[in-house]
């Protein structure tokens, strides 16, 4: 293939949305090495630790699953069976189901590691030939918030900025994120501007002191939930300084009357109050950002993993908007975006309540459309159940059937014990996996044996919109498949016709027609461009920009029905579990530098595991002097909804009456006491179903 050179393939990193361009060489003894890319735009050759890695979670094989497997009963043991045996036993309990219950008793749960082409072709049998919208994915825990916010302000999923643009920035805002640790090279690109622009000015916004922070001009250190609040402060004083685009506010922007309103409502002593930052460093914020000419606004998890994610993200983008940073040269929203491919799944309608190209479930023309080109059954109008519903359906029984594939819920799920529970009680569980080792295996009824990154060949889509192309490199171990021929066996098994693609480029093929005229439009895109360039941003309708489509909103037309951004004046109201008597402090959680999610591939990793070995809680010295802890000391953790006992880690990088602990770890050995999400909660925000993982109330005891 073009992509290949001698033994050398080109592909992009698994792990976060940056989207590392990486080498990956083929060794003669059949295993694989990796180094950064020099020619790929986004890093230019850099890999952080997780990307320089990846090597050995291909290389180490000794976890893999390697056959399908299946059992009649839970209490029998698992027994090897061949694939047909496999999927021809699922297809008729799926169809049982069916008949029985309706199409949506069953369900399945992807992820936003999935390539792709795997997005594409369980949506469309889903939705399409299946007859529910029960599909999404672990993207629900992670962007949708971003996503809503999005479409309410500009009319469309869309990152307006390129990564280009931070070099054109002289202001950044970055708030509820640790770039420095989990997305670091893109974190590189701004500490190197910074470096070459000592004027360029760092905000970050963190009840944490990060290490993002150690470059920081200003660090808001507000206390968690506050972001609204802190926000609409210094959108208010923006207006109170004149430093606001009247001509953009007039032509192309809507809602600005109210949201000035809004903001005026509240003093900045009430808001420096609230927020638990001075008065002064308010007004900082608001200078730095009103003298930028360029202005980047950058957040991921600590605003969208919120009950009011959306309004979070709201009153952010309005900081864009009201400045008309937007559209041009660095200037604009940027959200970090979590998983590789989140960006990818949501093209192909991946979630519960989309359509492929973004196109809405709830407008019956979109409906229609994509059932003609489809030829499937008409598609059923009603949004289907988000990541965590369907673990509660699961749990009252009306779910019957569950499909979990490249995602590990046991650890990742908000309350996780109630999914344990739902999976306890579900009458079917198929488990697609490379690993032996997640916890969902345990509930499985069949497991089917998945290649893994750099064993298959397809597309993911990064942050900024850039869709690259991963080369397939070696074969996978044993008789593991690619989840889309997996996915499209399956479909044919159940007797849906449209299933039969030669290969992933087939199915790239089709998507792309899908997209045809929609503001996604990614028509000129093909396997063999891709294999030619590496990558392109969409839209790209034809060649005529070789590298696609790097900003947005340059000519100030936004996808509203007025073509205007709109300004939304939400509330700045918090109705997350507050801290009580029996639950004192308020818990955050968030990741460690060198792993990734539930660590089934990084976890393998010695050299990743140095950094930090095991869980813990970080607890503030004035704390810790209040419950006579000593660093080291285990500590009994509670919340409504179970504990977890760790080591203290006491630092001053926590807020007095706030503490911390890593999302990562979850049962190890059977014993689930350093899950952390057994204390989460799984509250939701309203529009985008994404979980509070940020703020609930805990208890904290010497053990
Ligand atoms: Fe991979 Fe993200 Fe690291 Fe780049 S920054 S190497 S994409 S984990």
């Amino acid at each position: 293939s073009p992509g290949k050179h001698n033994e050398s393939y080109t592909s992009t990193c698994c792990y976060c949305g940056v989207g590392c361009g990486v080498i990956v060489k083929k060794e003669k003894n059949g295993t694989i090495s990796v180094a950064g890319n020099k020619d790929y735009p986004v890093n230019k050759g850099m890999l952080c630790s997780k990307g320089l890695n990846l090597h050995y979670t291909v290389n180490d094989k000794s976890d893999r699953l390697l056959y399908p497997q299946m059992r009649y009963n839970k209490n029998m043991p698992m027994k090897r069976v061949n694939w047909d045996e496999a999927l021809e036993r699922t297809a008729a309990v799926f169809k049982t189901f069916i008949e029985k219950y309706g199409p949506d008793s069953v369900a399945f749960y992807a992820s936003g590691q999935c390539l792709t082409e795997e997005y594409y072709v369980v949506n469309k049998l889903m939705k399409g030939f299946i007859g529910s919208n029960n599909i999404d994915t672990n993207s629900r825990l992670c962007m949708s918030s971003a996503v809503a916010a999005y479409k309410m302000s500009l009319g469309e999923d869309s990152v307006p900025v390129c990564y280009d643009d931070i070099e054109l920035a002289d202001c950044f805002y970055v708030t509820g994120a640790n770039p420095a640790w989990c997305h670091p090279i893109l974190w590189r690109r701004v500490e190197a501007h910074k470096a070459a622009n000592p004027n360029v000015k760092i905000i970050v916004v963190d009840p944490r002191a990060t290490d993002t922070c150690s470059v920081a001009d200003l660090h808001l250190r507000v206390n968690p939930g506050t972001d609204i609040t802190l926000n609409h402060a210094i959108g208010r004083l923006l207006i109170e300084n004149g430093d606001i685009d009247i001509d953009f506010i007039r032509n192309h922007a809507e809602g600005f009357a109210q949201y000035s309103e809004l903001v005026f409502k509240r003093t900045l002593t009430e808001a420096a109050l609230i927020c638990g930052v001075s008065e002064h460093d308010i007004r900082l914020a608001a200078k730095y950002i009103g003298e930028a000419k360029g202005f980047i606004s950058m957040w991921t998890m600590g605003l969208n993993q919120s009950s009011v994610g959306v309004n979070k993200n709201l009153s952010l983008i309005n900081l864009n908007l009201i400045t008309g940073h937007i559209g041009k040269p660095g200037s604009g929203p940027l959200s970090l975006t979590g998983q590789p491919n989140a960006m990818g799944g949501r093209e192909v309608g991946g979630l519960a309540n989309l359509l492929p190209a973004h196109r809405d479930l709830k407008n019956s023309l979109h409906r229609e459309e994509v059932q003609k080109f489809w030829n499937s059954k008409p598609i059923n109008p009603q949004p289907g159940l988000t990541a965590t519903e369907m673990f509660e359906a699961l749990e009252g029984g009306r779910l019957k059937a569950i499909w979990i594939m490249c995602t590990n819920p046991l650890t990742s799920l908000p309350n996780v014990r109630l999914a344990e529970q739902a999976l306890k009680k579900a009458k079917f569980v198929v488990v697609q996996e490379i690993s032996s080792k997640p916890e969902t295996l345990a509930y499985a009824d069949v497991i089917l044996p998945a290649a893994a990154w750099a064993e298959k060949e397809g597309t993911m889509t990064n942050s900024e919109r850039r869709i690259s192309y991963l080369n397939k490199v070696i074969d996978p171990p044993g008789e593991a498949l690619p989840d889309a021929e997996i996915i499209c066996r399956f479909a044919q098994k159940m007797g849906y016709r449209g299933f039969d693609y030669k290969n992933a480029a087939e199915i790239y093929a089709e998507h792309v027609k899908l997209t045809a005229k929609t503001n996604i439009d990614a028509t000129g895109v093909s396997y063999e461009l891709l294999k030619e360039q590496q990558s392109v941003q969409w839209p790209f309708k034809k060649r005529l920009r070789p590298a696609g489509t790097p900003r947005l909103f340059a000519d100030k037309q936004f996808y509203t029905p007025h073509g205007k951004a709109i300004i939304h004046a939400v509330p700045d109201a918090l109705n997350s579990e507050q801290p009580d008597d029996n639950y004192p402090f308020i818990l955050t959680t968030g990741r460690v530098r060198d792993q990734w999610h539930t660590m089934s591939k990084t976890g393998k990793v010695s050299k990743l595991n140095q950094h930090t070995k095991q869980s813990f809680i970080e607890i503030n010295p004035h704390d810790a002097i209040l419950l006579q802890l000593n660093e080291g000391d285990v500590v009994v953790v509670k919340s409504r909804r179970g504990e977890v006992r760790l080591k203290t880690n006491i630092t001053s990088s926590v807020k007095q009456g706030v503490v911390f602990i890593p999302m990562h770890w979850g049962k190890i050995l059977g014993n689930d006491l350093h899950r952390v999400n057994n204390l989460t909660n799984d509250a939701l925000d309203p529009i985008s179903k994404e979980p509070d993982f940020k703020y609930c109330a805990v208890s904290v005891q010497k053990y």
